[in-house]
């Protein structure tokens, strides 16, 4: 049997869960036994928060519990079967967001990242070891080991103001105009350990399709991915969040608006760049209803492929993995 691809999928929370499961279901139904071998996944860290003294991570959380099989699939986030005492207790208390709820479970996972972290175990170590409960299939890595938290600037009332992200996105739910994206402390950042070698020995790299702006732009904002990205032998493949002109689950329209670019897929791959003209994609995958700006993205020197790109099932996302590994290849 040849060897399995090595792949290295960068990720948000909701689409990069749905599409690490098809990745890791792309390479079962290839035969590979050891699919955390071949399977590396950089997350997005820029969603993480302090809450109540704890440290929450969503983003890795999400692909976690997707990988487990423990998440809440109707609802979208956070445990299967979650119950809110302890967050009862909390809002009893006065403590914490009143418009941000800790699930008893959820809960479960912070109190222990937390406690690891206070003992002095990197962002990455706690990672490493919160990966042994269950069998993942894949191994995850933060984007880096510092702690560079999303801040949104919003327009407000003629004036503007910052907030954490997850303020602007929950409480919110993205509707006071942002006028920007930072994370402070990003340009003293360095990748997590791991990461570029992944990046620098992987067989293809994938851009999953997550939010471009507060999920795969916060990745590719840490100093030395995008070299990494630039030098690897690999190919770079991204698959397009947008389907039809429109975003799917959550409101990355709204990002893209904030930094000027335009809510299609042939602009999120024009905001990555062709590798060839400093960017970082050599193909780029467009859902079928957008087969009418596979020339768009042909011109910019990114080769298009046009496959079905709803993740309705890990089965669903294994078939969009294949069409990237297919789309490399060529
Ligand atoms: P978050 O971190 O939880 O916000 O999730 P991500 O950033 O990983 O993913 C959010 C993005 O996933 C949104 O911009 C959606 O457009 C995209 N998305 C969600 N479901 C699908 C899907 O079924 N197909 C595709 N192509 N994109 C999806
Ligand atoms: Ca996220």
């Amino acid at each position: 049997m040849t060897p399995p691809p090595r792949i290295v999928v960068l990720a948000g929370g909701v689409g990069g869960s749905r599409f690490v499961l098809g990745a890791r279901e792309a390479l079962r139904r290839r035969g590979v036994d050891d699919t955390a071998a071949a399977l590396t996944v950089v997350v997005n860290t820029g969603d993480d928060l302090w809450l109540s003294g704890i440290r929450l991570q969503p983003d890795i959380d999400s692909i976690t519990y997707a990988l487990a099989g423990v998440n809440d699939t109707e609802r979208g986030w956070g445990r299967a079967g979650e119950s809110e005492r302890v967050n009862a207790e909390l809002q009893a208390w006065g403590a914490g967001w009143p418009w941000f709820t800790l699930g008893d479970l959820d809960l479960g996972t912070h109190l222990a990242r937390t406690g690891w972290l206070r003992e002095g175990l990197t962002p990455t170590q706690v990672l490493e070891r919160m990966s042994r409960r269950w069998h993942l299939g894949a191994r995850l890595l933060p984007m880096t080991d510092s702690e560079v938290d999303t801040v949104v600037t919003v327009r407000e009332g003629g004036g503007i103001r910052s907030m954490h992200f997850q303020e602007w996105w929950t409480r919110h739910r993205a509707t006071l105009e942002p006028v920007g994206f930072e994370n402070p402390g990003i340009a003293e950042a360095v990748p997590a350990p791991g990461v570029g070698e992944a990046i620098a020995t992987a067989d293809v790299v994938l851009i999953a399709p997550s939010n471009p702006v507060v999920s795969i732009g916060p990745i590719l904002a840490v100093p030395g991915v995008r070299d990494a990205l630039r030098e690897t032998g690999a190919p770079v493949v991204g698959v397009s969040p947008i389907i039809g002109g429109r975003v799917v689950r959550g409101m990355a329209d709204v990002c893209l608006t904030a930094i000027g670019v335009e809510t299609s897929a042939s602009a999120v791959a024009g905001l990555y760049g062709a590798r060839g003209d400093g960017g970082l994609l050599d193909a780029w995958l467009l859902a079928e209803e957008d087969r009418g700006l596979a020339d768009e993205v042909a011109a910019r020197g990114i080769r298009p492929s046009v496959v079905p790109l709803w993740m309705t099932d890990a089965a669903a996302s294994a078939g969009i993995v294949e069409a990237a590994l297919a789309a490399a290849r060529r």
